[in-house]
């Protein structure tokens, strides 16, 4: 049995001109540009998912009693379309995605959409669409499917119908400057997810939580801000939107584990079985911030670096906090680093053999 459902293309009446949309994505930067089409599903209790649609990107007419507005059941992915030398185009564990939506879901008391269906709406998107991947280094087409409850009702409970809808953004490299260090002020006032919370669900709620830290440390001229967990206020967990990783002068890797706080990631998780195909030991284990300021200042810790769908993998140069600030291998993107960066985004990008059977093409 198959879930998928039908998706009705209804033309645009005006695309983007082709002149235009070659400048558009020339130097897209990140998430300003979006492409001329969505794709939307609607579900609801008596007809489960339905109305699939491929449409020109417009606003929706939302009531001004719609349950995202007031209780946030909202959730989203990250993920992207990358266009190879060959001309092929290609999604890098999109199932990946489609089942950390639905885990995501159900912690939002939000019905499941099935993976058919999530892989579906985001070819659907990449098909349509596919003229707006750059293909410049370091470019690709950021796709966000996302799901928000919709219905009109003030009372708290789980709503009774939700939007599924993918966008794309043409990107560039999420950091200015590429591969120079990013510095990061540890949060000592603000915490991202207590256990039994929502840290692992992607959901906007916790973004809308980080906001004020990630704001403390761009006024203490940091980049990004990394938490500490929230009990202890000791263990480093995770940046706002990347997980992190620290390299030791033995050669090991080690990442804090997944215990319901922090959001697994999929490049987390490629990161970990690509070391430790390289043979390097991956450790997931907690690791205290008092000891990171120990083994920088020993030389113990040889690199740190966060990663994710969006900025990939970037070297943490300089951790900042209330006390002062220390920093990691002389400021400098680190071998290991480096390494890594290269193994994944080659297999990304066709320019290294798919042994882990990763790539996912889109028939375009
Ligand atoms: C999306 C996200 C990540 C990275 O996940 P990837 O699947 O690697 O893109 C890390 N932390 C948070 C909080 C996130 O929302």
């Amino acid at each position: 049995m198959t879930a998928k459902i039908d998706i009705r293309h209804i033309p645009h009446a005006t695309p983007t001109p082709a002149d235009v949309r070659a400048k558009l994505i020339a130097d897209p930067g990140f998430g300003k540009i979006f492409t001329d089409h969505m794709v939307t599903v609607r579900w609801s209790a008596d007809k489960g998912w339905h109305d699939g649609q491929l449409r020109a990107r417009e606003a929706f007419t939302l009531d001004p009693a719609a349950a995202v507005l007031h209780y946030a059941q909202e959730i989203f992915e990250g993920m992207k379309a990358y266009r190879t030398p060959d001309g092929e185009v290609l999604l890098f564990r999109p199932l990946e995605n489609a089942r950390r939506f639905n885990r995501s879901a159900e912690r939002m008391a939000m019905p499941a959409l099935p993976e058919e269906i999530f892989l579906q709406a985001v070819e659907a998107l990449v098909r349509a669409d596919v003229d707006w991947i750059p293909g410049g280094d370091g470019a690709s087409l950021y796709l966000r499917p996302f799901m928000f409850a919709d219905e009109s009702f003030l009372g708290v409970k789980p709503a009774g119908s939700y939007v599924f809808c993918v966008i794309a953004c043409p990107v560039g490299a999420y950091f200015k400057g590429g591969a120079k260090p990013v510095s990061v002020w540890a949060s000592q006032d603000y915490t991202r997810a207590a256990a039994g919370g929502t840290g692992a669900a992607k959901c906007g709620g916790n973004y809308a939580a980080s906001l004020i830290a990630q704001a403390e440390a761009i006024r203490n001229g940091c980049d990004q801000v990394v938490f500490l967990d929230a009990a202890e206020k000791k263990w480093v967990e995770e940046l706002g939107g990347m997980n992190v990783f620290f390299v030791f002068d033995d050669g090991t890797l080690q990442t804090p584990p997944l215990t319901g706080t922090i959001l697994p990631g999929i490049t987390r998780d490629s990161i970990i079985k690509l070391a430790r195909a390289d043979g390097m030991i991956v450790n997931e284990t907690p690791y205290s911030f008092a000891q990171w300021q120990a083994d920088a200042a020993s030389g113990r810790l040889r690199e740190v670096f966060a990663c994710g769908t969006a900025a990939v993998v970037s070297a943490i140069g300089t951790v900042r906090h209330k006390e002062g600030s220390f920093t990691i291998g002389g400021g400098e993107d680190g071998e290991i680093t480096r390494t890594l960066r290269a193994r994944l985004t080659a297999i990304q990008r066709a320019q290294a053999p798919d042994t882990m059977g990763w790539r996912h093409k889109v028939v375009v």
